[in-house]
Order: structure tokens, then sequence, then C-alpha cells
């Protein structure tokens, strides 16, 4: 009999929700591949989805609770979370605690939470760090619909004859859509993109329009384009008098607005525009996808809302190939929608202004009381912390330290808050620093339950790997919590089967059709037909009742059953001052995930950017002096971080752009969102994450360095520093502001006591290169210049990981490169197969003009395709310096 298990279950990265096949072999190594039968991926997995089985060790993992730093009893940390959350609320009153969670939770895990805030502890103070990804499209979606519905599904993106692509780069942080879409493009050449984003990010490669639009220009972009369709006659008249209300004051609005004005608050000039406009209007089959670009904003939601006015006036809503498509950059983002994880939201996708749902609730629940006011959105939350009014903070599955606007305050308020805890899988975040009780919790592979992704489809995420003995569930840590707070009926389940047949029951009792959210047929699963549950869309009502696609005959969740049109006008803002003349703009990069506690395990994953950057304009670079690879730092009024230059004609003018991955465990100062100002969008709360007012300057170090090695590093004596896993090891680049007075000693503390050293010095240049050695293996190798260190970072990460000893060319090493017949691969590119830019160049210059030459003769982009955007830009480039 084969010892080797194979489970279905659901990748725990983005929102497209890929279905993931794990195998789980006799030896316990694990491989993963794409589900062929998951309708969201049908068999793809990009490079994070593909790297999930190398992220699955131990290390870094918290495997015991903890109180005060001190490890615990299971009984003694939930008794004293219990005991300081009921004295609280005793003495301060319900509003007087929070629970910040988190959309990696699983939806059975979030229903738990949101039960026991809202129903039994009587607040609605719990919020999740879905609001920094995607509460505008929320709130857009209420006003416009009255419910939070995403009408559509991934197969429109394949059936459209128009995709336009808004603040979103698809490539990267979506990568399965974006290679759908491709994919569909290829097959039908006559179908078009649209690209609306102030960088020409990965995604422009399937583009055939960018539009470079100045950041927040969107309200104005589609105002703009809802006049013209209105003006030339485009607009769907019948079904806007059939289904909608508000239309000739939202007419009105956009009527009233100049073509210069759309064109100043855009930065488009007018052929550019009317290209859109044009484009737009000639195709019926037309999906308008939005993410982040849109929704982290202070206009996130007239953003949202004007995108929604055109697909209402025009009808292109609900039908095949048609409509607006908000998608969420976390797993269970919409999960954690549907069971009100959100502090301005009831469960089951209720109003929590609304008396009658909070008595449906509360009815449901047979609850002691219910929440009756909005509670703390996530900046007014850790707000309230620094205030102490929050007295007592539970922070579950996320790392507000690093990813919340003034990461730095965040902190503070964490550090000053009486009594907080962290469920968390890792102790390795910047926020557990300040958990008074730390609760290890079950991670991917370990954890049990369901997921939704974007286009509303609700999957299993499966167990598939061994609990280790003192680690639990996040649902279970929950009800075990609630139980001592008094509440053991209501929340002794006997698992998440039970946890989402109550969902399920909750989302259908007494809704006949009168609210969107409804799964009546699962309300009677038990456990056999939970765990063999296939991925389904919702709704899917007790009667069987279901529909991929909702509103292409109206039908809208508003009092009236019609949807409304929101005026909207201009709404950006100039933010630049004179001392902070450039907009920076944060976001994602395409092989790491949130704030790297997991794709910073994987090796391969850290190749491809294995330093925190900021993306420059060549021109900004050239006026600050500033040379590609120089450090930099980048400053807003809340403080300054120190990151890596790229310059490159892909940024913009006048913005700057640095990813929200990085953090204290991975650099010394990165974390991009100290510097960004707790800013929100009125409708909303969620934070303006982009267009932020900031300046750059170089920084100027003494000495560079850049070395690899087997261990991790522990203190790095420097300015700069920034850490990656590397095959064999680990890599370091780092700056300091002197010239280390005793290079030798730096040497040694950084590498470890080496048993036989080799040193080279150049006395004239000050340039200093150590190489350590165990039994003839390379065990580290150190490079120290005056200027940024020129050495080949992927061939010394190969001498570390050579299997052989290095016997013969102990010096050797010390050249930084390659010899004269190895090439040198150049920048990580294609992750699945280590392949480097340089070699991609390479087979260019061979003659492979096409991906899919290149692939042939290198591998790369072959696996997962998600590099595939990057070789087509290098092919691209190569031909214009050919033509040059
Ligand atoms: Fe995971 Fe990639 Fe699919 Fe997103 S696109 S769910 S990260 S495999």
């Amino acid at each position: 009999m084969s010892t080797t298990q194979t489970v279905k279950t659901t990748c725990p990265y983005c929102g497209v929700g890929c279905g993931v096949i794990a195998t789980v072999a006799a030896d316990s190594s694990v491989t993963v591949r794409g589900d062929p039968e998951h309708p969201a991926n049908y068999g793809r997995l990009c490079s994070k989805g593909s790297a999930l089985a190398e992220t699955l060790g131990l290390e870094d993992r918290l495997l015991v609770p903890s109180v005060h730093g001190r490890d615990t009893s299971w009984d003694a940390a939930l008794d004293l979370v219990a005991a300081t959350f009921s004295a609280t609320i005793a003495k301060h009153g319900p509003d007087s605690v929070a629970f910040y969670v988190s959309g990696q939770l699983l939806t059975e895990d979030y229903y738990a939470a949101n039960k026991l805030m809202k129903g039994y502890i009587g607040s609605a103070n719990i919020d999740t760090n879905s609001r920094l990804c995607m509460a505008s499209s929320v709130a857009g979606h209420r006003r416009a619909f009255g419910s939070d519905t995403v009408p559509g599904c991934y197969e429109d993106l394949e059936l459209a004859d128009l995709v336009v692509l808004v603040g979103s780069n698809l490539a990267w942080c979506h990568p399965i859509l974006y290679q759908r879409i491709a994919a569909a493009k290829e097959r039908r050449p006559q179908m078009k993109v649209v690209l609306i984003d102030p960088r020409e990010t990965a995604t422009a490669a399937i583009a055939d329009l960018h539009l470079a639009i100045r950041p927040d220009g969107d309200v104005a972009l589609f105002t703009g384009l809802l006049a013209y369709l209105i003006r030339n006659g485009f607009a769907d008249e019948s079904y806007i008098a059939a289904n909608t209300t508000g239309f000739a004051q939202a007419m009105g609005v956009a009527l009233d607005l100049r073509e210069t004005d759309v064109c100043a608050h855009t930065g488009l000039s007018p052929d550019v525009l009317q290209s859109f406009f044009q484009m737009f209007s000639a195709r019926e089959r037309a999906v308008t996808v939005y993410s982040q670009g849109v929704n982290q904003s202070v206009s996130g939601t007239d953003k949202v809302n004007a995108i929604i006015n055109c697909h209402l006036a025009t009808g292109r809503i609900g039908k095949a190939g048609m409509g607006p498509f908000s998608v969420t950059g976390q797993p269970n983002a919409m999960g954690g929608r549907e069971v009100g994880g959100l502090a301005n939201m009831l469960a089951a996708h209720m109003d929590i202004e609304n008396a009658t749902h909070r008595s449906f609730v509360q009815r449901f629940w047979q609850s002691p009381r219910i929440a009756s006011k909005p509670g703390l959105k996530a900046v007014d939350m850790f707000k309230a912390v620094d205030e102490g009014r929050i007295k007592a903070l539970w922070i579950m599955a996320t790392n507000p330290a690093v990813s919340m606007p003034q990461a730095d305050a965040v902190a503070a308020a964490l550090a000053a808050c009486p009594f907080v805890v962290v469920s968390d899988v890792t102790d390795q975040t910047d926020t557990a620093r300040y958990a008074h009780v730390q609760l290890p919790a079950a991670t991917w592979g370990e954890k049990d339950g369901s997921v939704t992704n974007s286009e509303r489809r609700i999957s299993r995420q499966r167990p598939f790997l061994r609990t280790p003995a003192d680690v639990r569930p996040d649902w279970w840590i929950i009800c075990e919590i609630a139980k001592r707070m008094g509440f053991r009926d209501a929340f002794s389940y006997a698992g998440p089967a039970e946890i989402f047949a109550e969902h399920a029951a909750l989302s259908a009792f007494e809704n006949g059709g009168s609210r969107d959210f409804d799964i009546g047929s699962c309300a009677k699963l038990d456990p056999a037909a939970y765990e063999a549950l296939a991925p389904f869309q919702w709704p899917r009502r007790a009667n069987g009742e279901s529909t991929e696609r909702m509103f292409a005959n109206g039908g809208y969740f508003t009092a009236d059953k019609k949807a409304r049109f929101v005026p909207t006008g201009l709404a950006a803002e100039e933010r630049e001052t004179p001392d902070f003349p450039l907009t920076l703009n944060t976001g994602r990069i395409r092989d790491h995930w949130h704030t790297m506690t997991r794709t910073g395990k994987s090796e391969r994953l850290s190749q491809h950017y294995a330093e925190p950057f900021v993306e420059i304009h060549p021109d900004d670079a050239w006026h600050y002096r500033i040379a590609d690879a120089d450090l930099v730092r980048v400053s807003t009024g809340l403080g300054a971080i120190l990151v890596r230059a790229l310059v490159t004609l892909r940024q913009q003018r006048g913005s700057i752009f640095v990813p929200m991955h990085w953090n204290d465990q991975f650099a010394s100062s990165a974390r991009v969102d100290c510097l960004v100002p707790g800013i929100t969008d009125a409708i909303s709360g969620q934070p303006a994450s982009k267009n932020v007012p900031a300046r750059m300057e170089r920084f100027i170090a003494a000495t560079y360095g850049f070395a690899v090695l087997r261990r991790k590093p522990t203190l790095v004596q420097a300015e700069y520093w920034a850490i990656a896993k590397c095959n064999g090891g680990w890599r370091v680049e780092f700056a300091v502001a002197g010239i280390p007075p005793d290079c030798p000693a730096f040497a040694r503390e950084l590498l470890g006591k080496a048993s036989d050293p080799v040193v080279y010095q150049d006395t004239e240049t000050g340039r200093m290169r150590f190489a350590t050695y165990d039994n003839g293996y390379l065990t580290g190798m150190l490079f120290l210049a005056p200027e940024p260190v020129a050495a080949s970072r992927e061939w010394a990460i190969a001498q570390l990981a050579a299997a052989n000893p290095i016997s013969g060319k102990r010096n050797a090493v010390l050249a930084g490169r390659p010899g004269a017949d190895a090439i040198d691969r150049g920048a990580t590119i294609c992750a699945c197969f280590g392949i480097g830019a340089n070699e991609i160049s390479d087979a260019v210059a061979r003659g492979c003009c096409t991906v899919a030459a290149v692939g042939e003769a290198t591998q790369a982009g072959t696996n997962c395709g998600s590099c595939r955007p990057e070789i087509k830009r290098i092919i691209h480039e190569n031909a214009l310096a050919k033509a040059v």
C-alpha cells in the first residue's frame, strides 16, 4: 500500500484562489501542483504558488503559547486572555477591547471571531487587514448595488472583447488571472487590453494601450468616459430606465466636466483619452478590473462608483464578458466580508445600521446582545489604542507594525497598550515583539476550513500536514477564549464543518431572496459532505438556485431593486508640497507576499528582488544625482527609509514606487508603511497607501558590502542592510557610513570564525575581499568596496551552493565573477528554473525573438509562466537597442 497522500486544497496567497494539489510522500516531503479541475486556475500556479512547498518548514514557527515571553500551557494562556478581556469589558465597557484580524484567516475562524465580538462582547470593534486592501470596493458596491456583490466571474475576463485594468498590476499581483487573459488574447487577437496605471508595470506586456495616469486621476477619467458614452449615444436607455436610479444627477455632473479638466486631472492628452473612450464604447463585451490602485486612495469609493457608473449606463453588467470586477489582494478577503469581518458590517453581508438585520442576526445567534453601531475601522482602531481607549487588543494572523499606515506610530501604540495578544504562525514578526501573550496558530497545510475568492467562489482549504503538538487552529483558539468568557454554549463547535454549516444557515435565515449572500444549500452539511465540498460560487440558495453572474436583468439589493448611480466629479487632489515634491506609490512585487513571513522562507522567491528598492524615472534620478544601484533615503513627513535605487523608464516622472513587503526581519530600515500617513477615504475608511508626498536623496556610504554565507547572519553593523535566503544559505547587502575601522574583525563577525580564510586587499582602491572555507567547501564570501559592489551575485551564490569542494581555486572566488569560460547569469528572472537576465538576453541575441523561443532555448517561462512579461520586456528592449 502506498503511503503517499494527495490532498486538494487552495493557495493561501492572493484573491485568485487557485486550487492546489499537495502530495505528501512517504518520506514526508511535500510537492504541490495546480489542480486541473479547479475553476480558478485549471492547473496553473504562479511563482508563489509553485514554491509553496518551500515555505512549510518549522523554522521561525511559533510552537508553544507564551506569556510575557515565557513558554506556558494553553490553559494558562487562554485563562489569562479570557480573564483580561472580561475584566477590561467589565471595567471600561465592550468598546474598550478590539480584534484586528486578517484575510489570511479562514471563513470559519472569521465567523467565530465576528460572532464573539459583535454578538457576545457586544461591540463592533473587529476590523480586518482587508480594510487596507478593498474596503473602498465594498463601499462602492454597497452604494451602487445595495450589497457587497462582485457581479461577474473569471470566465468574463476571457470572453471580453476589452479588458480594462485599472490600478492593477495583474501580472504580479494576480498572475493566474493575467495568464488567463494573455491566453485568451492569444486565441482571439482582436481582444484588446487597456492598462491604466501611473507605472508601466509588467502587466503592460499584454496591453494595447497604456494610460500613464496621474495618481488618483481615475475618478476624472471614468467620469469623463461616462460623459463621452452619453454624448455619443452609447447609453443603454432601457437598462437605465428599468434597473437604475440617479442617472440624471450622475449625467449632470459628468456633462459639466470640461475636457481640459479631465486632461489636467488625469495627466493624459485629449488624443489618448479619445483612444480609450472609443475603445470602450466600441466593445460591448467590456470588463473593468480594478484593485489596490483604485481602492487605496482618499477617493477610492468614488473611483469604484465612477467605474460602476459606466457599466450601469451601458447595461454592461452581469452578462458574459461584461462588468466591473474588483479583485482582492488576500486569499480570503471575500470570506471575511461574508462573515462581517469589517467593523461596519454584520454577518452574512447584513448591515449593522439596519435594525431588522441586527434583529435577524441576534435572533439567529440567540446572543445576549448585538453591536448596535459600527466599530472602529483599522486606522481609527490603532489611534484608539494609542489614545488608551482600547485597553486590550487581539491581533490574529497579521503584522500591523509593518503593514499599517504610520507603522511606527502603530508600533508605539502597541508598545503602550496594556494588553496585546498575538495569535500567529510565527513569532518572527515586527508585531509579535509587542505581544504580552502569543498563541501559536496552525498554518497553511495544517488548517481546515474554507475561503472565498474574487469571483465569489468558495473552496475548501484542507490539511495535509500534522499540526505540531502545541499549535491550534484559529477557530479553536477563539472558541476556547469565548467559552472561558462565559459563552460556552454558543461556541462549543465540534469542528470547522459545524461552524460552516451555521454560517450557511445564517446566510439563509429569513432571507427569501432579499439578500445577496445566501449559501443555504450548505446549511445542513455534515462533516463528510463538508470534507468533500467542491468549489462553488455563491449564491447557492437552499432550493438549489444559483447563478454565475448577477444583475443582467437588475434585481439589485436596494429597497426598489434598482442600482444607484453615484454622481462623481474630478476628485484628484494635489498632495505634493515644495518640501515633498514627489509622489510615493506603494505596492507588491511578483515573488513576495504581504510582509514576507511565508515567501521570505523560500530561496527561489527571494532571488527575483533580494533587496528593498525604489523605482525612479531616469530624469528624476539625474535631478537628484542618483545612479542605478545607489542607496536612496526616501522620506515623508513621518520618517525615512533606506532602499536601493532602481532607475527605470517604466516609472513616471515625479513618481516613485517602493514595495510594501520588507520589514525589520529582512532589512535595516525599509518598512515603507511607516512613511504613509493614516489618511483614509471618508466613506470606506480605507487608507490612501498610494499618492503620498515624498522626497528622496542619495545616501552616501563610505563602504559598501555584499556577502554570501551559510548561516543566517545575526547582526549586521551597518546603516543599511538587507538579507535574503539563497541557494546554500543567505545573501547580505549592506553599507556603512564610515569605513569599518577593523575590516578583518568586521569580516569575522559577519562570516563567523573561519578556520581557513583567504583575504585579498587592494590598498589603492580600498577594496577588500574575504572567503572562508570548511574542509574545502566555501562557507562565506565578503566583498567590501568604497562604491556599490560589482560582484556577480548569482555567481557568488552558485559558489556557495556548489556540491563539490572549491579546492584549487580558493583565490579565484575572490574575483567575484565567473571566468571567461562561464556565463554570468545576471539577475534572476525565471524563479522556477533560476534563469537570469543575461542568459535570456543571450538567447535573444542568438535569434530567439518570442517568449516561446526563449523558453525552448533556456527553459525560462516554461513552468509557472509568471516571468513571461519580463522575458517579453527583455526581447522588446533588445529589439529597441538593435534598432537604435
Ligand atoms: Fe496563489 Fe498565484 Fe494563484 Fe494567487 S495566482 S492564488 S498567488 S497560485
